[in-house]
């Protein structure tokens, strides 16, 4: 089976608007909406490195494209369409066809196409890098250095799961198999904010989201944003369900530095509070305040407790 097989039975399924060009000639086209600029985010998952050999390729096609609009999302950006890039050693037939159907499933969700790409043997391993495109009204894209003093600091959804599914698989802690099958859901198939995202346009001054743990990532806004925050982290959402279950230290370490979350942290003015609060009930999302950006450099987490030692630990490559 040749290149252009494989990317006919497997990559050419999106159906794309009239005015954007697809899959099958030297570059795809695609125009923006008038007082729009392009948001644009690449990752590059390695096997072995960011996700296990024997994972459902069902969840690692829905992962590989989530993990990218979770991009999107923090800037407040809406889909337009991705290329994806993959390098196979072998053609594998089942897994193309439920790696697909993982990322079709959820490009056809959040209505963003697959435009293009390059198919590739590798020597050793899978690798997939995807791009993804998206439209903000220029200017208002939210970054991670619009964060003001006094700003409240909010985080989406819950954390915990992810960690705690991973360090069980990878033997760092004892978990029963009910555990791992409750958390993995949280690893494998994670929610791209998308709609959040574009709700918080014009309401929130910053925000990321959490794809190396949530203190390592609100250090990239307080540093570019050139203050500090204060954390309670009694206020931190985390699925409850994880006490008794692991211990308490576990636990934290979990909530403050577990990565592989995509949930948004992003900070809003107290002025509004209850526009966040109304973006919480429309949405059905749950959204927490869980601290304040002060001045100064640091990240404090309150009430101070020793065994929190965590200053920022994450998930770092090198
Ligand atoms: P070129 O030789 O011009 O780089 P290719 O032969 O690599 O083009 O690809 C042919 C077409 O198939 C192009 O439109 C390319 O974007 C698309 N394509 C290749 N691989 C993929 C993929 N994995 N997913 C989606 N489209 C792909
Ligand atoms: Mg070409």
């Amino acid at each position: 089976m040749s290149e252009f097989d494989i990317i006919r039975k497997y990559f050419s399924k999106s159906v794309v608007q009239k005015s954007m060009l697809g899959v099958g000639d030297d570059c795809a086209l695609f125009t923006v909406p008038h007082g729009n600029e392009v948001a644009v985010s690449k990752d590059l998952l390695i096997e072995g490195k960011h996700f296990f050999s024997n994972v459902d390729p069902v969840s690692l096609g829905h992962k590989s494209l989530a993990v990218n609009l979770s991009d999107l999302a923090a800037m407040g950006a809406q889909p337009i369409g991705c290329l994806l890039g993959i390098a196979i050693p072998t053609v594998d037939h089942r897994w193309l066809s439920k790696f697909s159907k993982g990322f079709f499933k959820l490009s056809n969700e959040v209505a963003c196409p697959l435009l293009g790409g390059d198919t590739v043997k590798s020597s050793s391993g899978i690798s997939i890098s995807i791009t993804v495109f998206g439209a903000v009204p220029v200017s208002q894209a939210i970054r991670r250095n619009g964060a003001k003093l006094n700003d409240e600091i909010w985080i989406s959804g819950n954390l915990g799961s992810a960690d705690i599914a991973y360090r069980i698989i990878t033997k760092q802690i004892m978990g029963s198999k009910s555990l791992l099958r409750r958390t993995i859901r949280a690893l494998d198939w994670p929610n791209p904010r998308i709609h959040l995202g574009r709700c918080l346009l014009g309401i929130a001054n910053s925000a990321i989201d959490i794809s190396d743990g949530f203190l390592q990532d609100l250090s990239h806004i307080t540093r570019s944003s050139n203050l500090g925050a204060n954390i309670y982290y009694d206020e931190i959402p985390f699925d409850k369900y994880l006490e008794g279950k692991v211990s308490q230290e576990d636990i934290k370490k979990a909530i403050l530095n577990g990565g592989d979350v995509y949930e948004l942290c992003f900070t809003a003015s107290k002025s509004n509070h209850n526009a966040i609060r109304k973006i919480s009930n429309d949405t059905g999302i749950v959204l927490h305040m869980v601290g304040k950006m002060v001045s100064g450099k640091s990240i404090k987490i309150s009430p101070h407790d020793r065994s929190i030692l965590y200053d920022i630990n994450g998930f770092n490559h090198f």
